[in-house]
This record gives C-alpha cells, structure tokens and sequence, in this order.
C-alpha cells in the first residue's frame, strides 16, 4: 500500500511553481495591516496580509508544509484585496491569494461529506450552466410568493432544519419577477446615433436578483449613444470558481465567454457588476498558457470595462430630469476599487445626478462583509464587517446607499432590513437610469 509521502511529493505544489519574484516581493513594512478587516477586527499576525504573505513564502521555501491551518487561513481571508491598494511595493496579492485557494482545493486539506456536497452543487454544477441557476431561482421565486413564505415561516416547518439552514433561507434575497433576457432585446440601438458597440454582461446571481439593474444598465448605455448587444443566453464570467480555488473551471468558463463575446466585435465590453469585472480584466493571466485562447484573452482584457469607467470614459451625457431630493452615500466594492481603481468615476455619475446630494461615507472602501460567498462560510466574521458597515452608513443620515456590485447590495438590503433602517439601496446606474427616464416627455 503507497504511503502518504510519495503522494505528496507526486502533487505540484502551485505555490512553489509561481514566478519567485512574486512571492518574494512583500518588504514586511506593515503598511497594509491598518486597511485589512481581518487584522483590524483579531490584531492576529497570521490574519493580516503580512502573515499570509509570509506562510505562502515558506511553503514555497519549504519551510513549511501545506497544511490545514494554512488551507483555513486561506479562507479566513476576504480576498477584499484593500492589502493591495495600501502595497507601496505592488505586491500582487490577488495572484499569491488565487493560487494558494487552488493548492488548499488540490491537497484536499478541507474536505467533507458537507464541503464536498456544497461545492459539488454550487461551484461545480449550479454555476456552470446559468440555465441550472434560474430553475433555482423559479423554484425560489414560487417559494416567495406572497403568503407561502410567510405561511412556512409561521408553520415552525424551518425549525426542522438546522440553524445554519435558517440563517441561510433568512438570507435569500427576493429573486426578481424576470430575468434579465425578458427584459432585455437581444440588441438595443443607440438613443439617437450610434457611436460605440458594446456587449452588456448579465451575470450570474445578477440576473436573478437585479436584472432590474442591468436593464437599467442598458438603458443607460444607449441614452450615452451605446448601441447594445445582450445575448439571452451567457455564462458565468468564473470569477467564484478563481476566488475559491478552481481556476480549471474559470478557465473553462472564460474561453466559453470568449467564444460568445468575440472581443473583435465590440467597443467594449460592459460589466456592472464590480466583483466580476476585477476578474473579467485578467483573462490573459488565466489563459496565458493556452496558444489557442491567449490572444483573445489579451485583447479582452484590454475591452472590459466596468459600467461607471466606461460612462465616464466616453463623456456621459448629464440626465436633465430630476428625481426626488434625496441624499445618497457611496458604498464601495473592495474588487471595483481595490480591484479594478474605479473609484472617483461612480461618483462623478452620481454627482451628475440632479437633486441628489452625495454625502461620503467613512470607510467607504471598507469591506461589507459579503465578499463573494465570504457571508455564508464565515458568517461571523461577515456580520462583523456588516456592522461596522451599517453604522456607518446610519451616521451619514442618507436615504440612499449606492454600490456597485450585486454582492454589496444584497449584503447591505439584508444587513439594514435585519436592523429595520429607513434607506434604499441601489446600484448607481439606476439612479441614472431613472434620471434619464425623467426627463423623457
Ligand atoms: S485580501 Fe483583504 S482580508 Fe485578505 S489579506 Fe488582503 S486586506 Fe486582508
Ligand atoms: S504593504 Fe506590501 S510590502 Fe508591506 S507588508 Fe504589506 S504586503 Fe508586504
């Protein structure tokens, strides 16, 4: 019978095969530890980017052996990637990050019957076919109909399950009364002449929950001259498989979002989802090893554009109809500022904005907690940075919370529901949208 040894040393550790220069880049000056949620809230080294940083070293070095700390510690981790900004030496965290979640899945380290089951449906099966998701997401929607949630919530028939479960069906979000593809003509011509081409990104859990946002997405787009190509059917950008450790399926599922969206083709290509659009932009680091998708990849990069960098790129029209006086705050998404450096450009549109005063929010580059699936598998961390969010958000006296990324929104509406505060929480683009709507005769 084979020992576990030669096993181990059979596995190619992705640590120890990354370019050197990137796991030996971080300086220990300290300087990103005030900016990470994790260190700020357990002022424990191992939980700040310097102590990550530094055990990632050590398996590379071999001074350390891939373990089941590591591997938990890797998921202890937002991948919020403040760390990155606050970097004078432009240590790429994302990519040491990325890679040790993918060694953590490979060693197998945090496996489970419950685990294994969860990503078995979840990653690997529900969200690589989006026709899946929204048979989910019909069953979901009956499931909300007025009266027979309450009806099931009332009859204690929750309390047969476990509290992890409730916590869980507390947490679903309202799924909406129709996708995105109903909502959307598969091309929609520019308001007045056409000056850009671009393809529009519906997402995943985007166009279950907000497909309301990426019609007004649309919208939007086409008032600014944006001739708009929506394809009823799209797939997931993998962006969750990279950040918990498939990159194989992210790969696959980038060369099929290649395939749909030839990058030739188009102006840009529209994101409104902040979260995806911080992987959307590294197609070519994910493909670089692939002759047959490596060059595409590099020119998609260079097209995707998140929804507010692009408005403001191409010299957005101000909308001249006014909405209801009301002050908005700014939530950022840690992969649309973090991530992708768009932060002014959200702003800037909802400056444009007539009636609307924007009052900045303290820490508003701070993580809310729901970092992709981050407020299902550590939930107390998660409601921490929630709360800390919420108050914030509570001192600004505003009615209204922008953000840029459907896992912010539906962290924030649940978080304030939870709380019984009085604000509304959207997506920037629809502030714009109804705008431009009011000032149609
Ligand atoms: S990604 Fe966020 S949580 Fe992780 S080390 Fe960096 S700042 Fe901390
Ligand atoms: S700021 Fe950069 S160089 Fe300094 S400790 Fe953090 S990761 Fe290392």
């Amino acid at each position: 019978m084979p020992s576990e040894q030669p096993k181990k040393a059979e596995r190619r550790s992705r640590l120890k095969a990354l370019d050197y220069s990137v796991v030996q880049q971080c300086m220990h000056c300290g300087l990103c530890l005030p900016t990470c949620p994790t260190y700020a809230t357990t002022k424990i080294e191992r939980h700040s980017p310097r102590g990550r940083i530094a055990l990632m070293r050590a398996v590379a070095d071999n001074e350390l052996e891939f373990g089941r700390t590591f591997a938990e510690e890797m998921y202890f981790c937002l991948g919020c990637l403040a760390c990155m900004t606050a970097c004078p030496a432009g240590v790429n965290y994302a990519e040491l990050f990325e890679e040790a979640r993918a060694e953590a899945e490979e060693t197998n380290l945090l496996a489970s019957p419950r685990r294994n089951l969860i990503r078995a449906f979840g990653i690997k099966w529900l969200f690589m076919d989006l026709k899946r998701l929204q048979v989910l997401g019909m069953f979901l929607r009956l499931y909300q109909q007025p009266g027979l949630q309450t009806l099931v919530r009332k009859s204690g028939l929750l309390n047969l399950f476990p509290p992890r479960l409730r916590e869980l069906e507390a947490m679903t979000p309202s799924i909406q009364p129709h996708y995105s593809a109903d909502l959307i003509a598969p091309i929609t011509p520019a308001a007045g002449p056409r000056k850009y081409r671009v393809a529009m990104l519906t997402g995943c859990a985007q166009d279950l929950i907000f497909s309301d946002v990426n019609r007004d997405t649309v919208e939007v787009l086409a008032q600014n001259g944006c001739e708009v190509v929506t394809p009823p059917s799209q797939d997931c950008c993998g962006s969750l498989h990279a950040h918990n450790g498939e990159l194989g399926l992210a790969q696959e599922l980038a060369r099929k979002l290649l395939n749909q969206f030839p990058p030739e083709r188009f102006d840009a290509i529209v994101t409104n989802a902040g979260g995806c659009g911080s992987h959307l932009k590294h197609y070519r680091k994910l493909l670089a090893n692939d002759p047959d998708y490596a060059k595409r990849a590099a020119l998609w990069d260079s097209k995707v554009k998140d929804v507010h960098e692009w408005l403001m790129e191409i010299g957005v029209k101000a909308p001249l109809g006014e909405v209801p006086k009301q002050v908005v705050t700014y939530h950022e998404s840690c992969h649309l500022s973090h991530g992708q450096k768009v932060t002014q450009q959200p702003r800037q549109l909802l400056r444009l904005v007539p009636n609307l005063e924007l009052v900045e929010l303290a820490e508003a580059a701070w993580c809310c907690g729901s970092a992709g699936i981050y407020n299902i598998i550590q939930p107390e961390m998660a409601d921490a940075l929630l709360d800390r969010k919420l108050n914030h958000i509570s001192s600004t006296a505003a009615t209204v919370v922008a953000t840029g990324n459907p896992g912010c929104l539906m962290q924030i509406i649940n978080g304030a529901r939870k709380r019984g505060m009085n604000v509304r929480v959207v997506h920037p683009v629809t502030l714009l949208a109804e705008a431009y709507r009011a000032q149609t005769p």
